[in-house]
């Protein structure tokens, strides 16, 4: 049984949703197998799935959909 390095939680085998997030880039990987601590919630990813994300951010791939993805700002709200 791997345990998380943060809190030292269990780790449980999941499919999540990767948010790449750089500057003014964002995109998501829907599908993504990690392993999830049930405690603190950390994603950790094997160096193989790592690879693979960044292979995403270099857009080899085209995108299966596009989102359209509302963005609010803390300090300046707009109601
Ligand atoms: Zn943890």
């Amino acid at each position: 049984m791997n345990r998380c390095v943060f809190c030292g939680g269990e780790l449980k085998k999941e499919t999540v949703t990767f948010v790449y997030e750089d500057d003014d880039r964002y995109f998501f990987v829907e599908h993504v197998p990690a392993e999830v601590c049930s405690k603190c919630g950390e994603k950790t990813y094997s160096p193989e799935v790592t690879e693979e994300l960044i292979n995403f951010g270099r857009q080899k791939c085209k995108p299966l959909k596009t989102v359209e993805v509302p963005v609010f700002d803390f300090e300046e709200k707009v109601c």
